[in-house]
C-alpha cells in the first residue's frame, strides 16, 4: 500500500503540473498587463475556440448556467412558454428556464445513452412549446438528427447544453459531422474546473452560427448594451475574466490529448469490467465521439449504494450523477410539466454509479478500482 497514489474522481493538480510552466507564464502575462476584464486573451481564446469547434461565433460568459440563461433570454420567449428538457440531467438547463418564468417540460431519457429519448418528443408538445434543450450527458451527443428535424417541423429553437461534451461530435446520415454545441441555434459550454476543458475558476461560453443571435447574446451578457451606457435590452453582467481566458487558451491546445487520455482510460475500464456480473457498461454510439466526461455504470438498485460504500471503504471514490431526477426536485414543484412516465429517469437515478475519470488515470489505478468492483459484485 505504500507509495500508492490516493485515487480521486478527478486529478486537476496532476493535470496542471504537466503544463505548469505554460500556464504560469500565461497567468504572469495577465498580471503584468492588469487587464483583468476583457483583456486580449479573452478575444484570443474565443477565436481559437471558434476555430477548434468550427463555429462562427463564440461569446464567452461567466459560467455554463449563465450561458443557458442568456441563450434563453435571447429567444424572446414569454412567461409560460414551454421548454423541453431531459428529466435525468444536471439542474442548470431546467433551472434557467424556470428562473425566466418559462415552464420546463420534463421528458424521459434513453436507457442506453442517458440522453433525451427522441421518441418521446412528439408526446411532449403543446401549443406553448418553444424550445428544446438536449443535454449531451456524460460526453456523448444526443440524436441531433432527430432533434433538429423535429424542431424544424415544429418551429422550435434548439439550445444544446454542451457543458459535458466539448470536443464531441455527431455524424448525420448525410455523412456530415459537426461538433456538439454547433448544431442547434445556440450551444452552451461550461469551463467549470472539472469539465473536459476546465478553467481555474468559473467560466462559460455560448456558440452560434447566427450573426443576429450572436449580437444579441453579446449584448445581453453585457447589460443589454452594444454601445457603452446605451442600453437597449435588459441584460445581465456575465463575463469570462482574462485570467481564466488565458488559462483556457493554453488548455485548449491540449484538449484533444485530454480527450484521447479519457478515451484510453475508458477502453481500459471496458476491458477490466467486461465480465463482471450485473454491471452494465456505458454504451458508445456509432454516430457520436464519446469524450467520456464521466464513465457511468448501471448496477442493480439493491446493490448500488452498498457497492458505493464498499468502494469508499477501500479508498475508491465514486459518484452518483444524478441521485434525484429533476421532476422529483422540490424546486420544480408546481413549476414544471411532466410528460409521460419518466420511468427510465427514475430507474437510472437508483442504478447509476460514475467511476473516477480524468486525464491522469493509470492502468494500475484502474486495476485497483476494478478489482474492488469485482470483489463486491462476485461475492
Ligand atoms: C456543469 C454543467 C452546467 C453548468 O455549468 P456551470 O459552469 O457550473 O454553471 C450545465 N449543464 C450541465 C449538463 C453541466 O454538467
Amino acid at each position: 500500500m505504500i507509495n500508492m497514489k490516493p485515487l480521486q474522481m478527478v486529478d486537476l493538480v496532476g493535470q496542471y503540473h504537466k503544463i505548469r510552466d505554460e500556464i504560469n507564464l500565461a497567468i504572469q502575462q495577465v498580471l503584468d498587463s492588469a487587464a483583468f476584464i476583457n483583456g486580449a486573451p479573452v478575444r484570443q481564446f474565443a477565436e481559437n475556440l471558434s476555430r477548434y469547434l468550427n463555429v462562427k461565433h463564440v461569446i464567452p460568459c461567466g459560467n455554463g448556467t449563465d450561458a443557458l440563461q442568456i441563450a434563453l433570454m435571447a429567444l424572446d420567449l414569454k412567461p409560460g412558454d414551454e421548454v423541453i428538457v431531459p428529466a435525468f440531467s444536471y439542474i442548470a438547463s431546467a433551472e434557467a428556464a424556470a428562473l425566466l418564468g418559462l415552464v420546463p417540460v420534463f421528458v424521459d431519457v434513453d436507457e442506453n445513452t442517458f440522453n433525451l429519448d427522441v421518441n418521446q418528443l412528439e408526446a411532449a408538445l403543446s401549443p406553448k412549446t418553444k424550445a428544446i434543450i438536449p443535454v449531451h450527458l456524460f460526453g456523448q451527443s444526443c440524436d441531433m438528427e432527430t432533434v433538429m428535424a423535429f424542431a424544424k417541423k415544429q418551429e422550435l429553437f434548439v439550445l444544446e447544453d454542451n457543458a459535458q461534451a466539448i470536443g464531441s461530435d455527431f455524424r448525420f446520415s448525410s455523412g456530415i459531422c459537426r461538433k456538439t454545441g454547433t448544431i442547434g441555434h445556440i450551444g452552451c459550454l461550461s469551463f467549470f474546473p472539472s469539465k473536459n476543458l476546465g478553467a481555474f475558476g468559473d467560466g462559460g461560453a455560448m456558440l452560434t452560427n447566427d450573426d443576429a443571435l450572436a449580437e444579441k447574446l453579446r449584448m445581453i451578457a453585457n447589460h443589454g448594451q452594444a454601445k457603452k451606457y446605451y442600453h437597449s435590452l435588459i441584460g445581465c453582467n456575465s463575463r469570462l475574466d482574462t485570467l481564466q481566458a488565458a488559462i483556457l487558451d493554453v488548455k485548449l491546445k491540449h484538449l484533444d490529448e485530454y480527450i484521447a487520455a479519457r478515451q484510453a482510460a475508458a477502453e481500459r475500464y471496458f476491458d477490466l469490467l467486461k465480465e463482471v456480473p450485473e454491471v452494465i457498461l456505458p454504451n458508445v454510439e456509432e454516430r457520436s465521439k464519446h469524450v467520456f466526461h464521466q464513465f457511468t455504470l448501471q448496477v442493480p438498485k439493491e446493490k448500488r449504494d452498498a457497492l458505493k460504500q464498499a468502494l469508499q471503504d477501500a479508498g475508491v471514490p465514486s459518484m452518483i450523477y444524478y441521485p434525484v431526477p429533476l421532476h422529483r426536485q422540490q424546486a420544480f414543484a408546481g413549476q414544471c410539466r411532466i410528460s409521460g412516465e419518466l420511468a427510465v429517469s427514475e430507474k437510472l437515478s437508483e442504478t447509476v454509479l460514475s467511476l473516477p475519470m480524468h486525464t491522469e488515470l493509470t492502468e494500475e489505478m484502474q486495476q485497483r478500482i476494478c478489482n474492488k468492483i469485482k470483489e463486491f459484485m462476485c461475492k
